[in-house]
């Protein structure tokens, strides 16, 4: 049986490799700034869910940054090939997009440069059934304003992921000024009588792709969506929560610090829409 690793073969810069084979330049701009961007799309059954959305998250992001765009072809065949050559059935894809390699450390480049591409793909668990509800912790949000870009810089995020896992949660629940905005790394939807609040899709959060498809599976549901942020404060007063992400999909919370939220079970909107999102799996599979 072999351990969970990142795939035997990875993509860079035009080449197949095994993982430890593929080397970077350390005046990449990637390593030396995070001067880059990312995608993380998820493989069922050897197939990408929602490759179009993630794709044009990822154009969207690079173009933020300045890199110049590669064409959307590009992108869906490096996805079927990393399927293709790698023995994996369930995963995530990872591409990382960076401003590329200079010949000196220079916070502007010195030199028209090309941009470093590389993609893997690593196993992922799918869950089948609602996952247990989980813990997370209320943190002040201290990550930049521009959110909406998926940086390859992430110290943010990671500062609060360990804040988080000191006590015992596995995600913060970002808040700037009492707003709540997003985890280290998913989205979060809140049930109060009844409708769904999530916050905005604006720059102090990331537009997750599972955010947008929960979004339009609960429409299906006829279940009334509120893309607003909630305070704080009324997390005292939610019935449901859960959180969403490419690798967590619909994650019920059962306890956020010290509140237990609702009965700390996973509640009846959170396992409708799990078991939508199942569904659209399973049909994607089936297709
Ligand atoms: N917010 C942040 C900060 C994230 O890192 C992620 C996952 N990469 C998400 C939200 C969820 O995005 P997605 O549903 O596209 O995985």
């Amino acid at each position: 049986m072999k351990a969970a690793q990142v795939s035997d073969i990875v993509y860079l810069n035009g080449d197949w490799v095994t993982g430890n084979n593929a080397k970077v330049s350390v005046f990449d701009r990637g390593f030396l700034f995070a001067d880059g961007v990312y995608e993380v799309i998820p493989v069922y059954q050897r197939r990408p869910f929602l490759p179009e959305l993630h794709i044009q998250r990822l154009q969207r992001s690079a173009d933020a940054i300045g890199i110049a765009p590669i064409t959307t072809e590009f992108w869906h065949q490096l996805v079927l090939d990393l399927i293709n050559r790698n023995n994996l059935d369930d995963g995530l894809v990872y591409i990382q997009l960076t401003f590329g390699a200079d010949s000196q450390r220079s916070h502007l480049p010195t030199q028209p440069l090309t941009p470093t591409i590389y993609a893997s793909l690593s196993p992922l668990s799918v869950h089948w059934n609602t996952p247990k509800p989980v813990k997370v912790a209320v943190l002040e949000d201290i990550r930049w304003h521009r959110c909406d870009i998926k940086s390859i810089s992430l110290l943010g995020n990671i500062m609060l992921k360990r804040e988080a896992a000191k006590r015992g949660a596995i995600e913060p629940l970002l808040h700037r000024d009492g707003r709540i905005t997003e985890g280290a790394s998913c989205n979060y939807f809140m049930v109060k009588q009844g409708r769904l609040y999530t916050p905005p899709a604006d720059h102090l959060i990331l537009a997750g792709i599972t955010r947008t498809w929960v979004i339009q599976l609960a429409q299906q549901l006829a279940i009334e969506v509120h893309e607003e942020a909630l305070n704080v404060n009324e997390l005292q007063h939610v019935d449901e929560v859960f959180l969403t992400s490419s690798s967590r999909e619909v994650q019920p919370v059962g306890q956020i610090d010290d509140i237990i939220v609702g009965n700390g079970q996973c509640g009846t909107i959170t396992a409708q829409i799990a078991e939508a999102f199942h569904a659209s799996k399973r049909h994607l599979i089936q297709e």
